[in-house]
């Protein structure tokens, strides 16, 4: 068993994920600055023998004593509504933040995972959207501090394999949600389901016919695992390929909380990508991974989190 960073530890995933390693007999240990994230999401397992936090912002240098087998840079701003508020300190820990983990990946000899993202595909003219997909990003667009700032961790990991013969992953994650995500993140489900469990309008961007594909929190990170424990030093997309709009989403948590909200429409947000939907050929066949659990199922669980914190 191993010895594993996970930058971004107190956020969503990387609560998640830190669990699941633990789980796995690794040790952890997780790194935040908290901007998004909270220690509240690791209180299950703070207290835990093999589990260690540090706060830290990831855009300076890190320091870590004995060995490391991995280094997993989640830490990033993940909504587009933090980010289109933060979108310096989106750009640093895309492109310092990434630095810095691979300088201590190479340090510490680690195998290095880097958590991208669907939106390096932008709004796309392709879909379903395979990993050799170029994209179409506007890279002077209002997104553009998210979309850039992957897309140039993704570069920098690959110059770090070629020119330091680092082990790396790239994980190119699309649209997932699940328990512990935050009411006022922005992101679509949280919204929705807070609108939906205390009666308020739910407010569609948009004529609501553009689509996403939700991913349950538990099949990205078994995801993850996967990919960390294969040899596959090239970009694999992990989500669920159930594409639907966002009327229907609405639609669908309108009947889970069986809540008298009806639906409203607000304009959509510039650069809004109106397709999204993974295909994940490659994660099925290099990984023997696919998503088990479906949108409904996955709602339900997330619903009572949901309830429990609203
Ligand atoms: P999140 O906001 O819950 O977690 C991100 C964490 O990173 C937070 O805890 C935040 O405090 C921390 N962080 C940000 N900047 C930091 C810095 N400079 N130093 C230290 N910590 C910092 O979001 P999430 O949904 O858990 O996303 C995790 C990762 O997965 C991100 O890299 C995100 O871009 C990526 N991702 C997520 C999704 C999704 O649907 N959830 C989709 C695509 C990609
Ligand atoms: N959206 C919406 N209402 C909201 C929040 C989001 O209609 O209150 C839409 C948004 O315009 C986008 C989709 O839901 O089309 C997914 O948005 P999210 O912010 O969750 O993630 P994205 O995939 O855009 O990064």
């Amino acid at each position: 068993m191993g010895r594993v960073l996970v930058t971004g530890g107190a956020g969503f995933l990387g609560s998640h994920l830190c669990e699941a390693l633990l789980d796995a007999g690794h040790e952890v240990i997780a790194m935040d600055n908290q901007v998004t994230g909270r220690t509240d999401n690791l209180e299950d397992v703070f207290y835990h023998d093999r589990f260690s936090f540090y706060e830290h912002d990831v855009t300076n240098f890190i320091h870590i004593s004995g060995d490391l087998d991995s280094v997993i840079h989640l830490a990033s701003l993940a909504s587009p509504v933090f980010y289109r508020d933060h979108p310096i300190k989106t750009l640093k820990v895309g492109a310092l933040g990434t630095h810095k983990t691979l300088g201590l990946a190479k340090e510490k000899d680690a195998t290095y995972l880097f958590a991208s993202t669907s939106e390096v595909y932008g709004d796309p003219d392709v879909n379903p959207q395979p990993e050799d997909y170029r994209g179409n990003v506007d890279s002077y667009g209002p997104r553009s501090c998210y979309d850039e700032s992957k897309r140039y961790g993704e570069s920098l990991v690959r110059a770090y394999r070629d020119e330091h013969d680092i082990d790396v992953r790239v994980v190119r994650i699309f649209n997932t949600y699940g328990p512990r995500m935050r009411l006022d993140d922005g992101r679509v489900i949280p919204t929705f389901a807070k609108q939906a469990l205390t009666g308020e309008d739910l407010t569609v961007y948009g004529d609501g016919q553009q689509t996403r594909s939700f991913c349950y929190v538990s099949d990205l990170i078994e995801g993850i695992l996967a990919l960390l424990e294969a040899d596959v030093q090239t970009p694999v997309n992990i989500g669920n390929p159930d594409e639907r709009t966002i009327q229907e989403l609405a639609e669908v948590i309108i009947e889970l909380t069986d809540s008298d909200s009806e639906i409203t429409y607000e304009p959509l947000p510039p650069d809004d990508p109106q397709v999204r939907r993974p295909d994940i050929s490659k994660a099925k066949s290099e990984l023997d991974w696919e998503p088990t659990v479906d949108l409904e199922a996955g709602l339900e669980r997330s619903l009572d989190y949901f309830e429990s914190v609203v």
